[in-house]
């Protein structure tokens, strides 16, 4: 060990721990390897306890089975000791310490300083300041100005009651209970000084340490602080973000309820101007059909007043006929008497004319000649004779002789033999046709 403490190749002392002889320590540490490289190694004497090196080697192979950069190592007086890495402890300590390790968690709140003294002594102190101690020779010290939770490293003597080195957080203390005694004249000559120098470097990397650290965390909190920032950031587009979607959404909600109850209006205003459309059209069909109606009434009134007025008309005519006929007709027969007289002188000359010498028939007056009937105007052409029964019948009644014995008498002269004996030989066939009808006429008026 002092070999290596002497080869200038150590670079940093990782942990040391003497026990109570010359083979007890164990030293760990960092030296520069060929090529400029740290590499961390351990050594320890042959009196180490036998449970340590069976937890620091594999069994079986003998290989070195754990990190010397990570591992911290013990030594007590006798066999006791006590060690660990991150992941596992080994340990072979008075009960009290070892109640006190497992109450407080040690294998996550890893000691701070810890150590084991002679008969039984030790006092460990863990990260969060919790401490525990048996020892008689720091009864002197419990009335000092130091706090033990300031202690940053502490080592009891393994083979010597009471003595011990304490270092705390900001000064150096070495002590025995008798200043007399030959540890504490040792550490006075001797020891203090390299001590008070590892002291010194572990010091200053403690306040590099903790530079670097506070550095670290400065870092860690402005890139907490950035990633605070940045997430706020986010945090209030993706509100913004949100916001703006509501708003998007109500906007398209309201756009839709406005189109909504647009379509509702134009259908509602449709649907009325339908309904006005409709009963508009009902109404001119109606008024229409009403029209219709009324026209027809007209037109219907019209009608019957125009066929009332025509029937009035006609009846007005007819009467103005039958006026006039009856006007004529009794203008007729007043003046029958004279017809017939004048007829019968005619008839009496012509029967007093000599034989053979009659040229004209003496025919009934035309204005004596009215009948009408459709069967007698035919007779009336095809005789020649130009009178039927009816005419004769009212011109000889104007003579008022008319009975039938005048009519026999009458009927004599017209006989066919006797008129024709009268008529001129070149008239007599026309002449004799037309006396002929005149028989038959007074014939037929006589059977009546
Ligand atoms: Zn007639």
């Amino acid at each position: 060990m002092e070999k290596i403490l002497t080869s200038a190749k150590i670079t940093q002392i990782l942990c040391c721990s003497f026990g109570d002889s010359d083979q007890s320590y164990f030293f760990s540490y960092k030296q520069k390897a060929p090529g400029g490289v740290e590499r961390a190694a351990m050594i320890w004497g042959k009196a180490v306890p036998t449970n340590l090196v069976n937890w620091l080697l594999n069994p079986t192979t003998k290989k070195l089975r754990r990190n010397a950069q990570q591992l911290r190592v013990v030594l007590g007086p006798g066999q006791s000791f006590v060690a660990w890495d991150p992941k596992s402890y080994r340990w072979s300590i008075p009960e009290a310490l070892q109640n006190w390790l497992i109450a407080h968690d040690c294998q996550k709140n890893s000691p701070k300083a810890i150590t084991l003294g002679y008969s039984g002594d030790y006092f460990v102190i863990n990260k969060s300041g919790s401490y525990s101690y048996r020892s008689s020779a720091l009864k002197h010290y419990e009335n000092a100005r130091h706090s033990w939770k300031t202690i940053h490293y502490i080592t009891f003597s393994a083979s010597e009651a009471k003595q011990c080195v304490i270092v705390f957080d900001d000064t150096l203390t070495v002590g025995s209970p008798d200043p007399q005694e030959d540890y504490r004249r040792i550490l006075d000559s001797y020891a203090t000084e390299p001590i008070l120098d590892h002291y010194e470097v572990e010091r200053e990397r403690q306040d590099h340490l903790r530079v670097v650290a506070a550095e670290k965390a400065a870092r860690a909190e402005r890139r907490a602080a950035e990633r605070a920032a940045r997430e706020k950031q986010a945090a209030e587009e993706a509100q913004k973000k949100a916001e703006e979607s509501q708003r998007i959404k109500e906007r398209r909600a309201a756009a839709k309820a406005r189109r909504l109850a647009r379509e509702a209006r134009e259908a509602r205003a449709k649907e009325a101007k339908e309904k006005r459309e409709r009963e508009a059209r009902e109404k001119e069909q109606k008024e229409k059909a009403a029209a219709e109606e009324a026209a027809r009434k007209a037109k219907a009134q019209a009608a019957a007043e125009q066929v009332r007025a025509e029937q009035a008309r006609r009846a007005k005519e007819a009467q103005a006929r039958r006026l006039k006929e009856e006007r004529a007709a009794r203008q007729r027969e007043a003046r029958r008497p004279q017809l017939y007289a004048d007829w019968a002188a005619a008839c009496e000359k012509a029967k007093e004319a000599p034989p053979a010498t009659l040229k004209i028939f003496p025919a009934p007056p035309k204005e004596a000649c009215e009948c009408k009937l459709i069967g007698c105007v035919q007779r009336k052409k095809d005789t020649g004779l130009g009178a039927c029964r009816h005419d004769m019948e009212a011109l000889l009644k104007a003579s008022g002789k008319y009975d039938i014995k005048w009519l026999r008498h009458e009927r004599l002269a017209w006989h066919p033999d006797r008129f024709g004996r009268k008529c001129d030989p070149f008239k007599k066939e026309v002449l004799v046709k037309k006396a002929t009808e005149m028989w038959e006429i007074m014939e037929e008026l006589i059977e009546e």
